[in-house]
């Protein structure tokens, strides 16, 4: 009989393609997976780090599952991911009916921890080396690369996937847990990447957007050669079936001239960049060890403008980091209004153990100063995103049908019209009524409504005239 796995899975895009792997692992190992804890005897989480409530819900998580654990000591249950690498026995002690711990670079060892588990063997934790606990070569060696299985059944739609290109971060911002949790930065060769974009074609797929936490520092160098993110883009672009190549998340000091020309000279590049900037300050950026002045951000944005015109930006901004003052926050404000961002991810200082920040600043922000200013600079957001959808009333655009919108998922609609979401080539997302034919398909749309978040629109309906024949 099928072994039952449940998985959960919070974070960042990685996460959800290291899910999507171990997926396809498990799946390969004869397991079928299941949308419930309680129809599973295999449940693992796959964690993040990023911030204090995200480790909380997975702690109350496992503390529900206590029970289940008393009445069926076979169920397994596993902490994967990167609060595997941060806690590491820790969870065993806080959460001892878990059964296995393992980092993300291990996750390829599921399958046999799994296994031992099941024999008896006990717990299993399975992590890769401190960034201080030996040379370079040996921690990069700890962190293993794992991309060969795709499973396009775990992803939101099958005609779109993440490819990673590479992994781990050398940045170490000062508030940042990920180049402990995820290890040193490293780059995929690009013949790797390729292949299994051409695989991931040749299985239907129109859309790809490349993963790295500083996704523009991606650098392979062999045999005297270095590939950089634009020679890898261009590589890509040549894969028939791929319409779009994305990449995300980029690191402002890494946004050269040569990658910005390749995303204004490839058309299936597009011409969408998340670039985040997290604060306007220059104390506050020092502090947060950005290695960029707010001036220099500044240069690299009308860079990005002059080079490719009509580029839809976005960013990230944390608010409320160790000593932002009022004067401070209005800067913040101040690079948010002027920078006109598609859209912006918030987020309120958390202050993460084990990163510089924690051991060298107090977290001294009250948590209702941060909430205001969260929700102040999300008001000043959202009405830069209405303003810059609205221009979109009456344009064409062209859309890659996703799916089912979410309102058609709520009501149920399975009949053969319904409200379909996809995105345009600048990342927008649209809904509009159609069919299920159409996704996964590239349509032309006609947009007649907009607000912050969403384009309305309805399908161009492609005049074919008739053909007339000359009987002569
Ligand atoms: S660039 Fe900074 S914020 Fe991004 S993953 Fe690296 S350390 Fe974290």
């Amino acid at each position: 009989m099928a072994k039952r796995l449940y998985i959960e899975t919070v974070g960042c895009q990685m996460n959800m393609l290291d899910s999507e792997l171990v997926v396809a692992s498990l799946r390969k190992a004869g397991y079928e997976v299941v949308d419930k804890p309680a129809k599973a005897d295999t449940i693992l989480f796959n964690t993040c780090s990023v911030r204090q409530h995200a480790e909380d819900k997975i702690y109350s998580a496992l503390g529900r599952l206590k029970h289940a654990k008393q009445h069926n000591p076979d169920k397994i249950i596993g902490v994967l991911g990167c609060m595997a690498q941060k806690d590491q026995r820790l969870i065993f002690e806080r959460a001892p009916f878990v059964d296995l711990v393992v980092g993300p670079g291990q996750l390829h060892q599921v399958p046999e921890l799994l296994e031992k588990v099941a024999a008896g063997e006990g717990q299993q934790l399975e992590v890769s080396l401190d960034r201080k606990a030996g040379t370079r070569a040996e921690i990069e060696e700890s962190f293993e690369s794992y991309d060969p299985l795709r499973d396009p059944q775990m992803r939101p739609t099958p005609y779109q996937a993440f490819v990673r290109i590479m992994i781990g971060c050398d940045k170490f911002c000062t508030y940042c847990i990920v180049p402990s949790v995820r290890g040193p930065e490293q780059s995929r060769p690009p013949e790797h990447i390729e292949a299994e974009a051409r695989q991931l074609a040749a299985e239907g797929c129109r859309e790809i957007t490349l993963l790295g936490q500083t996704v523009n520092s991606y650098k392979h160098g062999a045999n005297g050669h270095t590939t950089r993110l634009s020679d890898l883009l261009c590589r890509l672009h040549d894969i028939e079936g791929i319409a779009r190549l994305k990449f995300v998340t980029n690191f402002p000091k890494d946004m050269t001239d040569d990658l910005l020309e390749a995303v204004r000279d490839l058309p299936k590049c597009s011409p969408y960049l998340h670039v985040p900037a997290q604060s306007g300050p220059n104390d506050v950026l020092a502090r947060m060890k950005r290695g960029y002045t707010v001036e220099e951000y500044r240069e690299m944005l009308a860079r990005i403008y002059a080079t490719v015109p009509g580029a839809a930006v976005t960013s990230d901004f944390i608010v409320g980091f160790c000593g932002e003052t009022d004067e401070d926050f209005e800067a913040t404000a101040q690079l948010v209004r002027e920078s006109r961002f598609k859209n912006s991810f918030i987020f309120k200082y958390s202050e993460r153990p084990g990163t510089k920040g924690a051991s060298l600043y107090a977290d001294d922000i009250p948590e209702d100063v941060k909430r205001r200013r969260n929700n102040e600079l999300l008001a000043i957001q959202n009405e830069i995103s209405e303003a810059d959808n609205q221009p979109f009333v009456g344009r064409e655009v062209e859309v890659l049908v996703e799916g089912p919108s979410k309102a058609s998922q709520k009501h149920g609609d399975d009949g053969p019209v319904l409200q379909l979401v996809g995105r345009t080539h600048c990342d927008r997302i649209v809904v509009f009524t159609g069919n299920r034919r159409q996704i996964g398909q590239l349509l032309p749309i006609t947009i007649v409504e907009a607000n912050a978040f969403t384009l309305f629109g309805s399908v161009v309906t492609q005049h074919a005239g008739p053909e007339v024949y000359s009987l002569g």
